[in-house]
């Protein structure tokens, strides 16, 4: 492929634009050297700006997301998508979201342009763990644990019963719930088949991958030790 080509595929500008960044001698080896258009380069090789390339498939991110952007790329309103960086928007194959979160929940949140990485995640035989901490309207009741634990709860309009999923009681309205599946708005879903309803809710960790210090509307680049967290 060649690089102009190559360089707009990954988000960088149109290929008009990215011809002239070589014309501009943005683009170099990694001792600086300049390179044109026609260079048959190793991607390793090539800098935008000085900075490595980004990879040609495999860039996988993790958000902090905030409250009041959704995760769909049609939304008229603010979308998730916003918060990152124009080229990783433009970039092809196209960046999306690992699952969703509700527009009224933050925290972790995946993103990866590897359709095969996607699906391992998502895969119900994947049996990656989520954990959400959610503040309630109404105190716990005591017999939130044993139901969520059971294997038995049936959400309306719901077929199959839910998998077991595991309660903390953090506090009196505050509880952290560890889930091995992701049905559609599941958290609230549960609590409301409770009695109870969310008021707010976070995803702390995706598998072993904490969302830790990250800010809200903060993301970061996964490498492989993080990936591999998450199985
Ligand atoms: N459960 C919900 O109810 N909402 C989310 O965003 C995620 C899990």
């Amino acid at each position: 492929m060649r690089l102009v080509r190559l360089i707009a595929n990954l988000g960088y500008g149109s290929r008009k634009e990215v011809a002239w960044m070589f014309r501009e001698g943005r683009v170099t080896d990694p001792q600086g050297e300049v390179l044109y258009a026609d260079d048959k380069v190793e991607h390793e090789q090539i800098r935008i700006d000085g900075e490595p390339l980004d990879p040609p498939v495999g860039l996988t991110l993790m958000m902090n997301k905030p409250l009041g952007v959704t995760c769909s790329r049609k939304d008229p309103g603010r979308v998730v998508y916003d918060l990152l960086p124009v080229r990783y928007r433009m970039r092809s194959p196209a960046l999306s979201t690992v699952g969703r979160l509700d527009r009224d929940t933050s925290g972790l949140l995946l993103f990866t342009d590897d359709g095969a990485l996607l699906h391992r995640i998502i895969s119900p035989r994947a049996n990656v763990g989520k954990i959400y901490e959610a503040t309630l309207a109404q105190d716990l009741q005591g017999s939130e644990q044993a139901l969520f634990a059971s294997g038995t709860l049936m959400l309306e309009s719901e077929t199959t019963p839910l998998l077991p999923a595991g309660l903390e009681v953090l506090a009196a309205r505050q509880a952290r719930l560890h889930l091995s599946e992701g049905r559609y708005h599941q958290v609230r879903r549960m609590f409301a088949a409770t009695g109870n309803h969310v008021e707010t809710l976070q995803r702390t960790a995706v598998g072993a991958l904490e969302l830790g210090g990250l800010e809200p509307g903060a993301w970061r680049l996964l490498e492989a030790d993080d990936v591999a967290k998450i199985f």
